[in-house]
């Protein structure tokens, strides 16, 4: 029999972002009175990334959305550690270490160490930004006036909303990608066409199915792979992002799919080390392999729910991923994990009028659903993800969307 686990009086957090904020907040909204100290980075308050392609960008705002209000922290009795990097974890000790070179045992420790933007060789130079945290958002912002060329590497959503906030500035904006189709790797071709014809009705200037093999002069000219050139004020690499585990690997935690492995309940392969946010590569109770989410509410909530976790519950993560994006006057929602190689469309509405419902089937259950511009439905379609009730397309288009968890056994109306 193993002795039961003292409860914890230390818990150290490495990331300041919303997982990591997240967690230390709950931790004190479920009533723990020990130490909670929140190493981070930068010399923010911790914010959240989502209006820094939107908001902040198109110069509605200076600041980000805090994940708590300002005073939380020393409120509440968090010692939260701004500008200071983690630089290594010894879980045989149970302790970290900072750039001081300073060591912070602790009880339990969260790695919450989010993402940076992914780069690509050959893209360098004053004109060439990246879009990650607030100073970056206020530096590109910058950038985005009047008449300037600005070239974004990457119909991502990243690469689609700095576009949306480009064009809202007057900038000449070109758009590239490998891909035949924006975002077709989550969306699809039917769906991607409809972000294809979004940025070309608000005047961007798409090349699909080119790659940009990199910069000359500081990014003043874009190379691409078909001998082309673009001459460019800003070039934005939007690709994408790499989960920062570098920590996680260097003191031998278990990787898998790009993150930190996880189980079911964010514990990593060390003894009280847990993960949460981008860098989780999550044992999801609810899906085949492993999952990792690079989402907001993805972050906020396994932040939240880890904090149960790190005072000694066992309680398993199993809510399904889903995010949101605003580009020009289009906002969406999108519930679930559809592969659209694999799953079967259903539409629900007319595409081209950019006000539908998508849903993705696979054997007759809904894996993933897509809400643009229609906003009445939303717990309904995420009821509907998370029951995986057998629906057929025909119900999925025709029956009022909160009858439809029920699945096809219910009476159709
Ligand atoms: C521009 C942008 C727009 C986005 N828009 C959307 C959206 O519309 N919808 C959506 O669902 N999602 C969106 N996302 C994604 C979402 O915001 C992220 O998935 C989420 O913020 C991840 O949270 P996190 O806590 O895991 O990581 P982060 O928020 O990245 O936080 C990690 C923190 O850890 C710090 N850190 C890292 N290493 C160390 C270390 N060694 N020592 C100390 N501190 C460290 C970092 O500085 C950072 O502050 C967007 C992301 C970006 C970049």
């Amino acid at each position: 029999m193993t002795a039961p686990q003292r409860p914890p009086r230390r818990i150290v957090i490495v990331g300041a972002g919303l997982a990591g904020a997240s967690a230390a907040a709950a931790l004190r909204e479920q009533g723990f009175d020990g130490d909670v100290t929140l190493f981070g980075q930068e010399g923010h308050d911790p914010y959240e990334l989502p209006p820094l392609s939107k908001g902040v960008l198109l110069g509605e705002r200076d600041a980000s959305d805090l994940v708590r209000e300002a005073g939380y922290y020393d409120d509440h009795d968090i010692a939260l550690c701004r500008d200071t990097t983690v630089t290594a974890v010894r879980p045989a000790d149970h302790l970290i270490v900072d750039a001081d070179g300073a060591e912070h045992g602790y009880d339990r420790l969260l790695l919450a160490t989010g993402s940076r933007p992914r780069t690509l060789p050959g893209f360098d130079g004053p004109g060439v930004y990246t879009l990650r945290t607030l100073d970056d958002s206020l530096a590109l912002r910058e950038k985005l006036t009047d008449g300037a060329r600005v070239v974004i590497v990457g119909a991502g959503w990243v690469g689609c909303e700095v576009a949306s906030a480009a064009r809202a500035h007057g900038a000449h904006v070109t758009m590239l990608d490998p891909a035949p189709l924006p975002l077709r790797h989550v969306l699809g071709d039917r769906v991607g066409a409809v972000f294809r014809d979004l940025h070309a009705d608000h005047g961007v200037t798409l090349r699909l199915g080119v790659k940009a093999t990199g910069t000359r002069d500081g990014g003043r000219t874009v190379h691409l792979d078909d001998g082309g050139e673009l001459p460019a004020d800003v070039v934005v690499v939007g690709v994408g992002a790499l989960p920062r585990t570098e920590l996680a690997q260097a003191a031998g935690l278990d990787l898998a799919a790009g993150g930190v492995a996880v189980d079911a309940a964010l514990r990593t392969s060390a003894p009280d080390v847990y993960a949460a946010g981008d860098i989780a590569a999550h044992d999801h109770p609810r899906y085949e392999g492993r999952v990792r989410v690079e989402h907001w509410a993805n972050a906020k909530e396994q932040g939240a729910h880890v904090a149960g976790n790190l005072l000694g519950g066992h309680d398993a993560y199993d809510a399904d991923p889903y995010f949101f994006s605003d580009q020009y006057d289009l906002g969406c929602e999108y519930r679930g994990l559809a592969d659209p190689a694999r799953d079967e469309l259903v539409l629900r509405g007319e595409p081209a009028s950019r006000e539908f419902l998508a849903f993705w089937l696979r054997d007759g259950r809904v894996t993933a659903a897509l809400n643009v511009n229609s906003w009445d439905h939303g717990d309904a379609l995420t009821a509907l993800v998370a029951t995986r009730a057998r629906v057929s397309a025909q119900r999925l288009t025709e029956a009022d969307p909160h009858t439809l968890t029920t699945g096809d056994a219910a009476p159709r109306r």
